[in-house]
């Protein structure tokens, strides 16, 4: 079987850890490849060739680092169909739906790349006292979950490289095969990006080098504040983008099938597992029975990928079956269909509680839990109530519901009358347990770089 290499200085090389992970197909349930850990000596080798190539590349002049990244962009477009379809063999996501995601991840990747041509990478004062230079960290660790491996990845590459930071990148264990294509693909210096391959203890490995000066991590609760503990010993800055429990609010006077629809992709879109999908949904007394109608007619006809793996799976069958003992109805789906495959299908439940851990805990999975509320204040103070703060959406015909709920529920981003999507310029930081670090736009810079100013004369362009 294919054994997957890792990247290191431009040469691909095998981890050197005894112990092997199988990648396995979710929909058929058989081993793709194998990857053989990395151990913490293969981790600082990449570290060292991140590190001497750091030299070159944050000396290049941002166009023309901008000019190799954007033809980097180039490269992976033409490639999108096969990175979907590398993406739907070891995480599951349809190819058919993927194709879309990946194009949205390269456009998003070239707008970022492209900020750096505006960002005030060196600002002198109005009394030309001080000169600010924004510096890049050095070496970042890039660490990615399977759920959207290109999109994770790029999202985060793209300030980071075009500050004049390299990198090294740990796709998850479950999903490494579209990192490894993209590494392959993009026409970089050797040692700008580098890959190490292996699961949480080479994530642990890479987070707490000395020689990493930013960790930009993507994942759980859980892991994510391994990854916080591990910077705070290095010093070093952290990016956490970690899990949510995101809300949604159907208020009276919306059209009920076409907010229906929309919730259906909160819900559902990549079998439910994205960071911003819906997982507790709140509907008005006066339209619920229209909407959980509605929804449970659009669920029934949804066509879903697999779960990525069992253990992804156990989690959604656990709070499902938690919330039917405790008094939940499923009005469909609910049910692991008897077929090889980590399948699972689109799940409406009403007569949910604040108390289940279905309205509790990140689930992961698609299940649309629905509780009935008297108003939208009702609604406001219960979506409220949660540690994570990730993202919210609102359906409202009322301006001053949509006011109340973006100042109360405690989210990074808040969609009205829409799920995903970005508007311009748009900045953010996860509340609660849901991450740290303002993220978009030019914060993505500012976290990419450090200020450092000198006060007095200097030849600026030297400085
Ligand atoms: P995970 O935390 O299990 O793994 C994520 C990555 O961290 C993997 O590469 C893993 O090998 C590595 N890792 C595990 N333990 C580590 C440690 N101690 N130190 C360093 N690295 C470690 O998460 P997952 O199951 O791959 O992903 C699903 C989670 O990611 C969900 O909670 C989801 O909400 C979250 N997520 C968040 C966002 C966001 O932008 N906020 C986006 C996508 C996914």
């Amino acid at each position: 079987m294919n054994v997957l290499r890792n990247l290191v200085g431009g040469r691909w090389v095998t981890g050197s850890e005894s112990d092997t992970l199988e990648v396995v197909d979710p929909a058929t349930e058989k081993p793709l490849a194998l990857l053989r850990s990395s151990s913490p000596r293969d981790v600082s080798a990449a570290v060292d060739a991140a590190r001497a190539a750091a030299a070159t590349w944050s000396a290049t002049p941002v166009r023309e680092r901008v000019e190799a990244l954007l033809h980097a962009a180039d490269v992976l477009e033409r490639h999108a169909p096969e990175i979907a379809e590398t993406e739907q063999q070891d995480m599951g996501r349809p190819a058919a739906v993927g194709e879309s995601w990946i194009r949205g991840a390269i456009a998003g990747f070239r707008t970022n790349v492209d900020l750096a041509l505006q960002y005030p990478f060196r600002k002198v004062s109005e009394d030309l006292s001080t000169t600010v230079v924004r510096r890049p960290l050095g070496v970042a660790a890039v660490i990615a979950p399977w759920n959207f491996p290109a999109n994770i990845i790029l999202g985060a590459l793209g300030p980071l490289l075009a500050a004049g930071n390299t990198a090294v990148v740990k796709p998850s264990e479950k999903a490494p095969l579209s990192a490894l294509r993209i590494a392959e693909l993009i026409d970089l210096p050797d040692g700008v990006v580098n890959v190490v391959l292996g699961g949480g203890p080479t994530g642990a490995a890479l987070s707490a080098h000395p020689l990493v000066g930013l960790t930009h991590f993507t994942g759980s609760v859980r892991s994510g504040a391994a990854v916080a503990s591990a910077g705070a010993r290095q010093l070093h800055r952290v990016v956490l983008e970690l899990g949510g429990k995101d809300p949604a609010i159907v208020d009276d006077g919306v059209d009920v099938a076409a907010v229906a629809r929309d919730v259906a992709r909160g819900a559902f879109t990549n079998t439910g597992q994205i960071c911003t999908s819906m997982e507790r949904i709140y509907v008005h007394r006066a339209v619920a029975g229209e909407f959980v109608t509605e929804l449970t007619a659009v669920a029934a006809d949804a066509l879903l990928g697999p779960m990525v793996d069992s253990a992804q799976r156990e989690i959604v069958v656990a709070h499902v079956q938690e919330a039917v003992a405790q008094g939940a109805v499923v009005r469909t789906g609910g049910i692991v269909p008897d077929r090889t495959g980590y399948w699972y299908p689109a799940t409406v439940m009403t007569d949910v509680t604040d108390e289940m851990l279905i309205m509790r805990e990140e689930t992961f999975g698609p299940v649309a839990p629905i509780q009935v509320v008297d108003d939208f204040a009702q609604a406001v103070a219960k979506a409220k109530q949660t540690p994570y703060g990730l993202a919210a959406t609102v359906y409202t015909t009322n301006p001053a519901h949509s006011a109340l709920a973006a100042r109360a529920i405690p989210s990074a981003i808040t969609w009205v009358n829409r799920w995903q999507g970005a508007g311009s310029g748009v900045v953010y930081e996860p509340a609660g347990i849901s991450g740290m670090t303002a993220m978009g736009h030019f914060a993505a810079y500012d976290a990419a770089t450090r200020p450092a100013s000198v006060i007095g004369s200097v030849e600026t362009h030297r400085f």
